[in-house]
């Protein structure tokens, strides 16, 4: 037996959590709030339970909940989704993006992933025997050059991942982005896989650039959400996968071989608490009064932020305050100064080291604060 993947070692979020409750540090480094979900979402999955919805649920998710999915996407994007054919529930976005990958991605097959990527991205790709093709988003704004990308197409390329709202740089991708990938993804007949586990999480007015706003992207799509991220949920694992009847049917086929279904009473509740949409119109202006809390906090810091647009992330760069590697640099923090981040070279495969490090502001205001109190004193 030999490894499949023999450069993997333990994921950074793994790392970072596991130093920081060693040192008994604020958290501010893998991505999970530290305050509690609803209570109206909280009782309706017990009603669920002692309702006994307790058995599996059907494969491809509970009925009520896909159809809430569609009604949702259908008002907030404009775009009609199949409930029965184009919907399927997940047990978090990690492993709908996986079970994509695994449904499309063999031997030899090239997918293009942007840098810094979650760092799920090319383990997937590897473990299927597909082989990565990296393109750096352009520091310190990091955006995507859509040129460079057009050069590192070849005739055995096959998917292309986005990620928007991005993690960890916190970036979003403009219409003109996602025409250029239309464009590119027609000419090439390419997928996409879109990673949009952070739909509602956009700042300042700015509205989500869905690939489920683009019929012809849709097309050729996998469109990956979070219930964990939006609803702070994280460790119930909940998520789901959009895609074309044509792609969903071959993703269905290797989902019901991985986990079969998804736990049945979150799923009732879910169905119930998505119908109102106040409970996700009000997130992005939630967060951003998060990230603007924690800038401000910052603001006589060393630290220099760069933009965060949406998501949960702020990137901030301390060059003012040390030389050291990040991954140093992080672990330091953690232990002398009792906050922990995330490294961004953790995001690069060959560890490019930027000296920037990813701080999780979906956090209480007092934890925010007294987190900014100690990184003040650096
Ligand atoms: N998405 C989360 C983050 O970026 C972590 C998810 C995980 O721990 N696997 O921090």
């Amino acid at each position: 037996f030999s490894s499949k993947l023999p450069d993997v070692g333990t994921t950074i979020f793994s790392v970072m959590s596991a130093l920081a409750a060693q040192h008994q540090a604020i958290n501010l480094s893998q991505g999970f709030p530290d305050f509690d979900t609803s209570e109206e979402l909280k009782d309706l999955v017990n009603v669920a339970m002692q309702k006994g919805f307790n058995q599996y649920a059907p494969m491809p998710g509970l009925a009520a909940l896909r159809e809430t999915i569609a009604a949702k996407v259908q008002s907030l994007y404009g775009t009609t989704v199949d409930a029965d054919t184009e919907i399927t529930i997940t047990p978090g976005g990690t492993y709908a993006i996986f079970t994509a990958i695994a449904t499309c991605i063999g031997m030899g097959d090239e997918v293009i992933i942007f840098e810094p990527a979650y760092d799920s991205y090319i383990p997937n790709v590897l473990v299927n025997g597909g082989v990565p093709v990296l393109i750096p988003l352009a520091y310190p704004d990091y955006h995507i050059d859509w040129a460079l990308v057009k050069s590192k197409i070849t005739t055995r390329t096959k998917m292309i991942i986005i990620n928007s709202p991005h993690n960890p740089t916190g970036t979003i991708l403009k219409v003109r982005d996602l025409q250029q990938l239309e464009h590119i993804a027609e000419l090439h007949n390419l997928l996409v896989l879109s990673d949009e586990v952070y739909e509602h999480l956009v700042f300042d007015g700015v509205r989500h650039e869905s690939v489920l706003r683009y019929p012809n992207l849709l097309k050729r799509s996998f469109v990956v959400f979070s219930f964990g991220k939006v609803f702070h949920i994280t460790g119930w694992k909940m998520g789901y996968c959009i895609a074309p009847a044509h792609l969903m049917a071959e993703y269905r086929k290797v989902h019901q071989y991985l986990c079969f279904s998804v736990n049945t009473p979150m799923q009732h509740g879910l169905a119930a608490f998505l119908q109102n949409p106040a409970h996700y119109e009000a997130l992005g202006r939630f967060f951003q009064q998060k990230r603007d809390l924690f800038l401000s906090l910052m603001q006589d810091a060393r630290f220099t932020p760069l933009p965060s647009q949406g998501s949960y992330f702020q990137l901030m760069k301390y060059d003012q305050i040390s030389d050291e590697g990040d991954k140093d640099f992080a672990v330091r923090v953690t232990q002398e100064i009792g906050v922990a981040t995330i490294p961004v070279s953790a995001f690069y495969q060959d560890g490019k080291d930027d000296h920037v490090i990813r701080f999780c502001f979906a956090k209480k205001d007092n934890t925010l604060e007294r987190a900014a109190e100690r990184l003040r004193k650096l």
